[in-house]
């Protein structure tokens, strides 16, 4: 059985991911921050392992995968938000939205990848955003963490593609969870109005692409859209 380590399973996508993997009867443990009381709730109805982590300190990082265990299939989904102008972004929240979006994914990697080259297969999967390909007005510090797990992934699935190790990633559209709990019903309304489909996601949509792109053989170094068509 296939082991899956998923960041951020506490909520949203990551929560729907954890879904989405266990139903199909993976070994599933996930990484929750600070909503410890919905992680236990999921850990019930799904049978996943709850693990605390704070992703912005490497430290917990590491200590988070050594209590995972071996992982075959990395899920980096957790992640934070920004909305304002560059102008008003303080030092402190720039460095802390880099460190959860972008500096996260690379170190959690970091650490699981050992085992996955030891044993000549292992599959990632970012969750980036359209916003990291096409950027975002008054998300600037969003967009270019999301643009940089763009880069992180095309450039690890090419070191790590000959040791049988794929990386893909997902740039989801808007998708009703709690990051754009402060869109109201009107803002809601303009962004489906955008989109070709004509609405906002649902995290199970994500959910089953990140379920496609892990176990999909033949696919690595790749950007899929689930945005409904918004990008184009
Ligand atoms: P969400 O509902 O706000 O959930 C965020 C998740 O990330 C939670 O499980 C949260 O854990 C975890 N997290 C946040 N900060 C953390 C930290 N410092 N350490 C550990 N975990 C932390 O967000 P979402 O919409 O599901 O987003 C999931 C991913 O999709 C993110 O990478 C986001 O950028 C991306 N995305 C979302 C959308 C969208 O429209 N929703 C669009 C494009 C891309 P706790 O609650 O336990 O702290």
């Amino acid at each position: 059985m296939k082991h899956v380590l998923i960041t951020g399973g506490s909520r949203g996508i990551g929560a729907a991911c954890v879904e989405a993997f266990a139903k199909r009867g993976y070994k599933v443990t996930f990484t929750y921050n600070k909503s410890e009381d919905a992680a236990v709730a999921l850990a019930e109805k799904t049978g996943a392992t709850p693990i605390f982590c704070d992703l912005a300190v490497v430290e917990n990082i590491e200590a988070a995968i050594k209590e995972a265990g071996e992982v075959d299939i990395l899920i980096n989904n957790a992640g934070v938000s920004h909305v304002g102008l560059i102008t008003d972004i303080s030092e402190e929240e720039y460095r802390y939205l880099m460190a959860v979006n972008t500096d996260a994914p690379f170190f959690v990697s970091r650490g699981v990848l050992p085992h996955m080259i030891r044993q000549q297969w292992g599959a990632i999967v970012n969750i980036s955003s359209m916003w990291g390909a096409v950027g975002a007005s008054c998300e600037v510090a969003y967009s270019a963490s999301k643009a940089a797990v763009i880069g992180f992934t095309k450039a690890l699935a090419k070191e790590v593609g000959p040791s049988g190790v794929r990386v893909n990633c997902i740039l989801p559209g808007v998708i009703a969870t709690d990051m754009n709990a402060h869109l109201s019903e009107e803002d809601l309304k303009v962004l489906a109005d955008e989109t070709p489909l004509c609405r906002i996601g649902r995290p199970e949509e994500v959910a089953e692409a990140a379920v496609y792109l892990a176990e999909a053989t033949f696919v690595t170094g790749q950007c899929l859209s689930v945005d409904g068509g918004f990008i184009g």
